[in-house]
């Protein structure tokens, strides 16, 4: 029973404070964060950020923001890729609806060009009547104006 407490008391406080994501700006307790090179050992020369409260006191295993640079950048690729996936995604969803998009109005503009071509026709066929009631109205003109003189 005990362990299970420790291990619930361990991750809600380090949700609440040692995991922050991507570069780390600031610490939970306010203090900015600085990027440091490590002297230790293991990690000699290895990049890192840290609390500057932290640094400057050389608290060790407290809660203040400490990251290694390497980790970060790599946190930082796998979100970019999980970002990239999505952004693809999206791209495929916006040409597929583009694509019906382009059938839709391909089918309207058809629909429209049917209209024009049955409308030139009957604006022919009009013209062609006018023509020939002109025709026949000239055609009597002259013969009334022999008829008379
Ligand atoms: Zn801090």
């Amino acid at each position: 029973m005990s362990k299970l407490s420790t291990k619930s008391t361990e991750s809600s406080s380090s949700r609440a404070r040692g995991r922050v994501f991507g570069v780390p700006k600031r610490c939970w307790c306010g203090e900015a964060v600085v990027a440091l090179i490590s002297k230790s050992d293991p990690n000699s020369c290895r990049r890192y950020y840290r609390c500057s409260f932290a640094a400057t006191n050389k608290l060790r295993n407290d809660e203040h923001v400490f990251k290694w640079v390497d980790e970060v950048l790599l946190n930082e690729v796998d979100a970019l890729t999980t970002k990239n996936a999505a952004h693809e995604q999206q791209l495929k969803k916006l040409r597929t609806e583009r694509l019906v998009i382009d059938n839709v109005v391909y089918e309207k503009m058809e629909k429209v060009l049917e209209k024009v071509d049955d409308g030139l026709d009957e604006a022919k066929s009009w013209n062609k009547k006018m023509m020939s009631v002109i025709l026949i109205v000239c055609v009597v003109m002259i013969a009334l104006s022999k008829v008379v003189g």
